[in-house]
């Protein structure tokens, strides 16, 4: 079988929707129920699929992933999902997308984080509607314009934090002592200096690695409304199981977290509690950093 994929290019998109005598818009609800069956509920066993088409022109999948053994709030929705394959991918803009259940309060607040999130075209594949603007669904919108000034960037735009790690020490303590001291480290620091966290200034990043010596990487994603903020370590799960080989959580062998240390929002212990649920023998380290 053919590894699940979470990103088509946009020339194999247009002729899929060729094919089909179908807009690349169109296309999107066609597509759903396959997003759906990648999806990994174990809790709700309630399936979830999320397709967008960027501006680039390439279509983008998302599912929801739940973790047994800790508390709901952990869970990754798939709209959540779908916006960190698009961060992940470098993917500035959503201009469609189509869900198979309507988007929950959470997802409408966290797709907010995206420039002209208002504009976002969704369809909801459970409805007959059509296409339908974003704004519509969440009026009186809050979002990054009630706190940030006009210039910051936004959760799709590029950032760059200009962080280096706190002191070389920590770091030659672990070289040659754990597996997971190597390269991994500088993988996590440069997701934590792609980190979008406006809000608390406290961005964050993690890498994991897979038996098979694969890295994952998340960026830490807030919400101006922060509960819908997105942790670092469910950012990699969204690379894990779009980039992954389709296998469990416990092939994460290995996973670093990078973060300021006087950080006023800290994850290191979330991160330490859903990495041991999800798979217990991952070696998992901490390295500071500072805004240079
Ligand atoms: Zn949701």
């Amino acid at each position: 079988m053919d590894k699940p994929r979470f990103v088509i290019p946009a020339s194999e998109a247009e002729s899929m929707a060729q094919d089909s005598n179908l807009t690349v818009p169109q296309l999107l609800p066609t597509l759903v129920p396959s997003a759906k069956s990648l999806a990994r509920p174990p809790i709700s066993r309630y399936h979830v699929g999320a397709v967008g088409l960027g501006s680039s022109g390439r279509v983008f999948l998302g599912v929801n992933l739940e973790f047994p053994n800790l508390p709901l709030h952990h869970s990754v929705h798939a709209e959540q999902f779908l916006l960190t394959n698009l961060y992940l991918n470098a993917e500035p803009r959503l201009h469609y997308l189509a869900v198979s259940s309507a988007p929950c309060g959470h997802c409408r607040q966290f797709l907010q984080e995206a420039r002209d999130a208002p504009d976002i075209n969704l369809l909801i594949t459970s409805s007959s509607d059509p296409y339908t603007p974003l704004s519509n669904f969440l009026s009186h919108r809050f979002g990054p314009h009630d706190l940030l000034p006009e210039d910051v960037p936004l959760l799709l735009e590029p950032h760059h934090n200009k962080l280096s790690f706190l002191s070389d020490t920590q770091i030659k303590l672990c070289n040659g002592v754990c597996a997971v001291g190597g390269e991994l480290r500088y993988a996590a620091l440069e997701a934590a200096n792609s980190s979008h966290a406006p809000y608390s200034g406290c961005p964050s990043g993690v890498a994991l690695v897979d038996c098979e010596g694969k890295v994952y990487t998340g960026s830490y994603m807030e919400s101006a409304a922060f509960n819908p903020s997105m942790g670092p370590v469910q950012a990699a799960l969204v690379a894990y199981v779009a980039n992954g080989d389709g296998g469990g959580y416990e092939r994460i062998v290995g996973a670093v977290l990078v973060e300021k240390e006087e950080a006023v929002v800290k994850q290191e212990q979330t991160a330490r509690l859903l990495l041991q649920a999800i798979s217990p023998k991952c070696e998992f380290k901490v390295f500071h950093c500072r805004s240079a």
